[in-house]
């Protein structure tokens, strides 16, 4: 798709507040620091539009931006911050429930894991509530260039078996430095327009 226009609509702390227009949406989910603002920007051509979730006061929003004035893109809040407290975390959760449960324009989520590390307990978790909303939900592997080639196939299939995934569920590798990836997110989404 080519991105005409991209803007941040609006921050959501409750439902009330989501958009009521029923644009298709596609969700973004992944533990802090996996580096979901930074291929929030690429997809959409916008350096600095998607802020990284660096601190843990992000954790209390769902961020609306609106895409060639067609489809929003949801930035839910990262998880899996070293230092939060058990209100922050069901703060958390409570948000995700909300925006998972009866979002009748969510397309998809794409899942983020960092294609370096097998996904934790946090990562899991997060699949089970996605599991239990019945959403259609993408897996994309992050920071791809910082794996070896000879490696990759090792690393794909260590995120493959820790989230239970079948054989033919595909993972996608994506890199923001060198671009890998970005087409076959965009073709995915194209097809669920
Ligand atoms: P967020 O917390 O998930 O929004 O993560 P960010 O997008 O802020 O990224 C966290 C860090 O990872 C930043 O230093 C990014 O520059 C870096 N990063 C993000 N994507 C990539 C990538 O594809 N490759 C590499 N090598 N670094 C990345």
């Amino acid at each position: 798709m080519k991105i005409t226009t991209a803007n941040f609509l609006k921050s959501a702390m409750a439902r009330e507040h989501y958009p009521k227009d029923r644009k298709p949406e596609f969700a973004f989910v992944g533990r802090s620091n996996v580096g979901k603002s930074t291929l929030l920007n690429l997809l959409l051509g916008k350096k600095g539009l998607a802020k990284t979730s660096g601190t843990p006061g992000k954790t209390r929003c769902v961020n609306f931006f609106e895409v060639n004035g067609k489809l929003y893109f949801v930035d839910l809040p990262g998880y899996g911050y070293a230092k939060v407290s058990k209100a922050m975390k069901s703060e958390w959760n409570a948000l995700m429930y909300a925006y998972l449960r009866e979002r009748g324009p969510l397309r998809m989520v794409v899942a983020l894991m960092d294609a370096r590390h097998k996904p934790t307990d946090k990562d899991l978790h997060m699949l089970e509530l996605l599991e239990g909303a019945e959403v259609p939900t993408l897996i994309v592997a992050t920071k791809i260039d910082k794996v070896k080639r000879s490696q990759r196939r090792k690393h794909l299939a260590v995120i493959q078996e820790t989230l239970g995934l079948e054989g033919d569920d595909c993972i996608i590798p994506f890199s923001a430095v060198s671009g890998e990836g970005q087409r076959e997110l965009w073709q995915v989404i194209d097809g669920l327009l």
